[in-house]
């Protein structure tokens, strides 16, 4: 299957090439807000819509007057970043965002580089592990991976906590995995992330407490530095690491969960969660968002997609950790607190969240498992190979 797939790498740039983004960062930033600026009012007075090709013609026409300076940074940029702003409103009129909102400097900085294809051995090689981008020359990267094909675009950005990255998308090939015939069922917690139906237990990313702890601390001290100090900003510096540290380590977790489970088994079954609604008990929310279930579900599912594997998603309503997964009774309540019972019709002992992941794939692969239970369980499509 050819699919799109995206690569970020780090990169260290020397102090003139650190420079040069700040230019770069800067005159886009300028630029976004600027066609931001533009378009609200012309939309306010006017009742017209511009578009980038609007916006880029009086782009020109403002180089050329009284922002000559423009011309230091890459044209080629400020196209990007036009467009870029007619994807946010395309989301916006879409309904799927709010407003776009102008930048500020101390948010994260991107912008976005064409390679030029019909020269782009000379500018972009994986092999000989070359990065050529205009106005900045060789970027030293760290290729941590091999790169499957040419991408069409570079992203360069630097984060919060000052780290600069280059990150790329490319069409390749990816191979299916080969069959076989097992499905197994998903349970998503807390305590254990992930609790499968064979009786695996992943346990939960050891960062939580130490680097909660450590975080703690960056914040008490950066309250007590005085607003608009030079300490203070190297603090909020401080705190962007740490939480940027956190953030990489959660993320490698899952990725190692997800491929785990999508390498073993060809149909996988999850529960719909409603984390919406768990995010509200205050109690459970930090832990929930610490484990970010919702993005383990997302990446299963592209994983999915690349690999021809299935998730079905069982509906949440379903009874799955009242039921008892032996004989299929639904018992009255069954609270959080309750980690082990004995189901009193069959007398099978049952570990809560062992359980649930069975009934989860019951449900899950139902159609055949008694049909009310299986009520909406809804299929994914499957991926071409
Ligand atoms: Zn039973």
């Amino acid at each position: 299957m050819v699919t799109q797939r995206a690569y970020k790498f780090r990169f260290y740039p020397t102090p003139t090439q650190k420079r040069q983004l700040t230019i770069e960062f800067g005159h886009t930033r300028f630029v976004w807000n600027w066609a931001l600026e533009t378009r609200t009012k012309a939309y306010k007075e006017h009742g017209e819509s511009l578009n980038n090709l609007n916006l880029s013609r009086q782009l020109t026409e403002l180089k050329k007057t009284e922002c000559s300076w423009l011309s230091e940074a890459t044209a080629g940029c400020h196209i990007q970043k036009l467009r870029d702003q007619d994807t946010a409103f395309k989301h916006f009129f879409a309904g799927r965002t709010k407003y776009p909102r102008f930048k500020t400097r101390h948010q994260a900085q991107s912008v976005r580089y064409q390679l030029d294809q019909r020269h782009v051995e000379k500018n972009f090689n994986a092999k000989s592990q070359r990065l050529k981008l205009p106005k900045l020359g060789a970027l030293k990267l760290k290729w941590s991976r091999r790169i499957g094909g040419i991408p069409k675009m570079v992203t360069v950005s630097k984060d919060p906590a000052g780290r600069y990255f280059a990150s790329m998308a490319c069409e390749v090939e990816i191979a299916a995995l080969p069959t076989r015939k097992n499905a197994v069922g998903v349970d998503v917690g807390i305590k254990e992330v992930v609790i499968t139906s064979e009786g695996y237990k992943s346990g939960a990313p050891k960062y939580t407490y130490h680097s909660a702890r450590q975080l703690r601390m960056a914040q008490r001290r950066l309250s007590k530095k005085k607003k608009g100090s030079n300490r203070r900003r190297k603090q909020q510096q401080r705190v962007a690491r740490i939480h940027a540290r956190i953030a990489d380590s959660r993320r490698d977790f899952l990725h190692q969960q997800s491929s785990k489970l999508i390498n073993e088994n060809p149909v996988i079954c999850l529960e719909d969660l409603n984390i919406k609604g768990m995010l509200r008990n205050s109690r459970l929310s930090k832990a929930v968002a610490d484990c970010g279930l919702y993005e383990l579900r997302r990446q299963m599912e592209y994983k999915a997609q690349w690999y021809g594997r299935e998730v079905l998603i069982v509906d949440r309503w379903a009874p799955t950790s009242k039921a008892c997964s032996e004989c299929g009774t639904i018992h009255e309540s069954m609270p959080l607190k309750v980690r082990e019972w004995v189901c009193p019709d069959c007398t099978t002992r049952h570990d809560r969240d062992i359980n649930a992941a069975i009934n989860v794939l019951n449900f899950g692969t139902a159609g055949s498992a008694g049909t009310d239970k299986a009520r909406g369980a809804v299929k994914t499509p499957r991926a071409v190979a």
